[in-house]
């Protein structure tokens, strides 16, 4: 694969790029603690994913950055929380305002930040604004409860905002996820500490910028949103163990969530959790092939194949696995490796060199474990990048590691089956439960497989298409609770029952 030359899109991406970048590589990137720009002791180098030169410094959160930016929260909070669900609506509508108005920056930020191809993060940096347009509606009501009256009692619930939140979010579209967190956090009336990614930091201090200043020019309290960068192991860890963090909505691998269940366990934190995946892609026979290629390639290539629910084991009836397979060689093939800011670019450098070499690994454990690779596990385009070539493997069976740890990169692997139960046994026959796809023409056939495959969340003939009111998260490994809907409001509001006596009610009385 040779390199691209430079067209005219991608210089002009670039060079916006570099006008939008030139302040973080000004001085060291700040955290942002009850409106104030801190700059801690500590910062560390923020690495370009397509060269690996050093795109800025970060300042990197302690204990004490951390312990500010909480007590900055549980100020805001006494205020927050009181502030009524119009209001805060009106004010989350202008956060998506911003962002819109912010969109192009955002996406090109992100995408040299992230390696992510510029194609899909215009859309990601918009999807960050429908967030907020989605839970700024939901605001109004996500106090409401029910009435449950009684004989004796009029029963109603209310529901009310936990209180300091912290969000913790992985490097993979940060800014899309990171809004889908803080949205429904801010619109419940809880106040945030934001932790995101070592990895791709950038885009979350935009949003942190936007932030503030709704909250600021509304005349709110300061530490509504604060901003701590800094690694998992030291800022992360202190935000789990923060008595005055109520619960942590966390976004990461499934081994990350098992620490900060055990970090947050003294101080008895909620925990809300978006972890790993294997998902599966079951095609029958009987499935519109055409259409099953285009969406079996499209979900695992797209976004560097760095996306939770992509789907990484394709299970393909035996009758159908090698014309399958045969053309998505060919397709894969031709997928367009390059510079994540070139529009034409369809697969960019993966976020860091650590990554692309255990990517890369998986292709030494496919040759050990008897797969085949049909195409890439090698590195793609000459230089210094972290590129590597879209890879297929296939002739696996699913014990194999290939098939059964999350590589979370272009990486595919193609299982046969022969019949609908081997397929049911295959998808569950992994730890993980967070999205299943299933191709096949037959109805009946599509119920029985979405009902029995343990997933979180089961596309029948179609890739994934998000629909903000439906439930988000996996089983299993996969995760604990759901994003979505009113869903969200479980992690971030208390149930209150209040019981109201009706005169039909009286105590026994005692000590007569
Ligand atoms: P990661 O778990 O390594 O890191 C995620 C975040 O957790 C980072 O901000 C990191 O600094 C922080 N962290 C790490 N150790 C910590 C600790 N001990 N205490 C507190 N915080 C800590 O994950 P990643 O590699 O950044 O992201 C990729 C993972 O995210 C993949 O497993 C992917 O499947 C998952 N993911 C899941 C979903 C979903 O919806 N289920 C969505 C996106 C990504």
């Amino acid at each position: 694969m040779n390199k691209p030359l430079p067209n005219n899109a991608l210089t002009d991406n670039l060079r916006k790029a570099e006008q939008h970048l030139a302040r973080f590589k000004k001085s060291v990137v700040p955290h942002r603690i009850a409106g104030e720009n801190v700059v801690g002791q500590e910062a560390f180098e923020n690495f370009d994913p397509s060269d690996n030169s050093v795109l800025c410094k970060i300042s990197s959160g302690t204990e004490k950055e951390i312990d500010q930016a909480a007590r900055a929260a549980e100020a805001a909070f006494k205020v927050w929380k009181d502030v009524p669900g119009e209001k805060r609506r009106a004010l989350l509508h202008k956060i998506a305002d911003k962002i819109e108005a912010r969109a192009e920056e955002i996406a090109l930020v992100e995408s040299t930040d992230s390696g992510q191809a510029i194609r899909y993060m215009a859309k990601a940096a918009l999807r960050g604004a429908e967030n907020f347009r989605f839970y700024a509606d939901k605001a109004p009501e996500a106090s409401d409860g029910l009435s449950l009256p009684t004989e004796t009692h009029l029963n109603y619930t209310i529901r009310q905002p936990i209180g300091p939140v912290g969000v913790i979010t992985p490097w993979n579209t940060p800014f899309m996820l990171s809004t889908w967190k803080i949205a429904p956090a801010l619109a419940a009336g809880c106040t945030i500490v934001h932790k995101p990614a070592e990895w791709s930091p950038l885009s979350a201090v935009i949003l942190s910028e936007i932030m503030s200043e709704v909250f600021e020019g509304a005349g709110l309290p300061k530490g509504i949103v604060n901003l701590v960068h800094g690694f998992g192991e030291s800022a992360g860890k202190a935000l789990t163990e923060h008595p005055a963090i109520k619960a942590i909505a966390f976004v990461g691998e499934s081994i990350t969530g098992s620490h900060i269940m055990s970090q947050g366990s003294r101080t008895l934190k909620r925990v809300h959790f978006e972890l790993g995946g294997k998902n599966p892609v079951v095609v029958f026979d009987d499935a519109d092939y055409d259409r099953a290629l285009d969406a079996v390639l499209f979900m695992i290539y797209s976004l560097n194949g760095q996306r939770c629910t992509s789907s990484s084991r394709a299970l393909v009836q035996r009758s159908i696995y090698d014309r399958l397979t045969a053309d998505l060689k060919a397709r894969v093939e031709k997928i367009k490796v390059g510079h994540p800011l070139d529009p034409d670019t369809e697969l960019g450098p993966l976020i860091h060199a650590r990554h692309a070499d255990k990517v890369l690994s998986y292709a030494e454990h496919a040759k050990k474990d008897g797969a085949q690779i049909a195409t890439g596990g090698i590195r793609a385009l000459d230089g210094k990048g972290n590129f590597v070539c879209p890879t297929l493997f296939t002739r696996a069976t699913n014990e194999m590691r290939i098939a059964q740890e999350e590589i979370f990169g272009p990486v595919l692997t193609v299982i046969p089956f022969e019949d609908e139960a081997d397929a049911i046994r295959i998808a569950n026959d992994v730890r993980y439960g967070l999205a299943a796809y299933i191709w096949t023409g037959n109805v009946g056939r599509a119920h029985r497989v979405a009902q029995s495959v343990e997933a979180g969340m089961v596309w029948v003939n179609s890739e994934n298409v998000r629909h903000l009111p439906t439930p988000f998260g996996g089983v299993k490994a996969s995760g604990i609770g759901r994003d979505g809907g009113d869903y969200a409001f479980e992690i971030y509001m208390e149930q209150k029952n209040i019981a109201i006596g009706l005169d039909k009610h009286r105590a026994p009385k005692i000590g007569v």
